[in-house]
């Protein structure tokens, strides 16, 4: 199945073949979903091209935390049912509740926009 770019990141996929997976479970389960793959088993792409790559993935969990942050803010306000106390505990509980899919998900599109990976069209197929 050849995929673009943004179905490359939804579905956790290699950013040079687009085929293979980047983490060894396609689980957001504890325990699980922070398994990372060394290599993609597609084309062989090392997914830590330097030690601490990831490091920077942490820019990109803290941009997605303030988009839900934002977004919780925004849709309480205009519901008109804004409240600290009820704010606070929105943000705890979905920041928790969804800690595997920021660490998912910035570590993919931290590969893919600053991962400097040129995609191979020849290895999407
Ligand atoms: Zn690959």
């Amino acid at each position: 199945m050849k995929r673009n770019a943004l179905q490359a990141v939804i579905a956790c996929k290699c950013p040079k073949c687009r085929q293979g997976n980047m983490f060894q479970y396609n689980s957001f389960l504890p325990g699980k979903f922070d398994k990372v793959e060394e290599t993609c088993s597609n084309c062989g792409l090392r997914y830590e091209s330097e030690p601490g790559f990831f490091t920077g993935a942490m820019y990109v969990s803290y941009a997605l935390v303030v988009a839900v942050l934002i977004t919780i803010f925004t849709a309480l306000n205009i519901l008109d049912l804004y409240s600290p106390i009820l704010a606070i505990s929105l943000v705890v509980v979905s920041i928790v509740l969804l800690v595997p899919v920021f660490f998912r998900y910035s570590r993919v599109l931290f590969l893919h926009v600053f991962g400097n990976v040129q995609y191979d069209s020849a290895l999407n197929k």
